[in-house]
């Protein structure tokens, strides 16, 4: 049976031209070694730095490589609140970002106020919140803060508006990091038009490999470092550099193909529209009142029908998708996402993410919503034996 893997904001396939990149880099030496060999690792390095920087419209000088975006994430929030001049002491995280983030911010502990910027129904952010919170906020008196917004969501694809909340951040003294881990490769990402102090991204979301990324960093930012060793990354990572990774990273940065994006856009249409045509009692399509969405990505919710249902069937007839909730100990847990947009108990636990990438072929929307629908009314008629 031929597979049908519709989970690319869960991880891409590798694209070929990565893998011989990676192939290529196998052999390299250590980079930070002054002979011929390590000079070529560096080169390499470099060269990968270069494709990233050109890929984001970002100055390579601030680029870090990790190993991958969760690395990233807690790097940048860490390294802000640790650091030893000027650390903030109060990070305002929006209740949609990815648990990296979340998880980061919390166990920063003591070290600062967490505050949650609240979501809208559409899978907006509330930004008149944010607007408000920070209208009398007074650095000298409430402290350096720093703002996390995630560009687009990875479970419904809600693409969030930086350019109308930023202005007020970095006028209130603040500072702004962005998990643009799932918006890179699917929309155009500018980090110098973001003005974002800090952004990470993820290579295994782009054709790359799993486990390597990068944090983005306005030239000039301190951090505080995650890791303390020797002087790779400019002191600021330390550790020798997985260089195979770091290659394939810088490939698929070059292979990125934006022009993609109206074939699964189209894609994305052809599942709303067919979901809507059966007629199910209750289907919700998350994210689809926001202003902007991924083209890639579908998520909704279909009352009754178990989203592990809906996962096990599916992987049965040859598709792979992903709940948007995750079981644990027998019970459906409503992911934080669908929840901060206000969903019901039937809806959480019926919410099913389609992603599809680069490799998606152009039968898949048919292909999904005949087995889909095979698989909805079997549940159906168990459900009403
Ligand atoms: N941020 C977002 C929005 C994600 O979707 C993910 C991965 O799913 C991450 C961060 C973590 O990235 P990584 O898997 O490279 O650690």
């Amino acid at each position: 049976m031929t597979r049908l893997f519709l989970d690319h904001n869960a991880s891409t396939p590798l694209k070929p031209v990565v893998r011989e990149a990676m192939i290529a880099a196998m052999d390299m030496g250590n980079p930070s070694s002054v002979h011929g060999e390590g000079r070529q690792a560096k080169a390499l390095l470099e060269t990968a730095r270069e494709a990233v920087a050109a890929a984001l419209d970002a100055p390579a000088k601030g680029i870090v490589f990790t190993s991958g975006g969760t690395e990233a994430i807690n790097f940048a929030l860490g390294g802000m609140a640790r650091r030893t001049q000027d650390p903030v002491t109060r990070i305002f995280v929006s209740a949609l970002e990815h648990e990296a983030c979340l998880r980061s911010a919390a166990a920063l502990g003591k070290l600062v106020n967490i505050e949650t910027i609240p979501a809208l129904p559409s899978g907006e952010i509330n930004g008149d919140w944010l607007t408000e919170r920070l209208t009398d906020y007074d650095v000298q008196v409430d402290g350096l803060f720093l703002v996390c917004i995630m560009l687009a969501n990875n479970e419904n694809g809600v693409i969030q508006n930086l350019a109308m909340l930023s202005p007020l951040i970095f006028q209130k003294g603040g500072y702004l990091f962005v998990d643009a881990v799932q918006a890179v490769g699917k929309v155009a990402v500018s980090f110098n038009n973001l003005q974002a102090d800090l952004m990470s991204i993820s290579a295994h979301k782009i054709g790359g490999p799993k486990g390597v990324g990068a944090l983005l960093t306005k030239p000039g930012l301190v951090l505080e470092p995650l890791f303390y060793g020797g002087g790779q990354e400019l002191r600021r990572r330390a550790g020798t550099e997985n260089v195979i990774g770091i290659a394939g990273l810088g490939a698929a940065m070059a292979a990125l193909d934006l022009a993609q994006m109206a074939r699964l856009a189209d894609l994305r249409q052809q599942v709303t529209e067919g979901l809507r045509a059966m007629n199910i009692e209750g289907l919700r399509i998350w994210g689809e009142e926001a202003d902007q969405r991924l083209p890639n990505t579908v998520c909704f919710s279909a009352p009754g029908f178990a989203a592990e249902t809906q996962v096990m069937a599916l992987d049965l007839a040859g598709i792979a998708v992903s709940a948007g909730s995750a079981c644990s100990s027998g019970k459906v847990k409503a992911s934080h996402v669908v929840s901060a947009l206000g969903a019901n108990s039937g809806e959480a636990a019926s919410t099913l993410r389609v992603s599809f990438g680069w490799d998606t072929p152009v039968d898949a929307a048919q292909v999904f919503l005949a087995k889909w629908a095979e698989a909805y009314q079997r549940a159906a008629k168990r459900n009403a034996a």
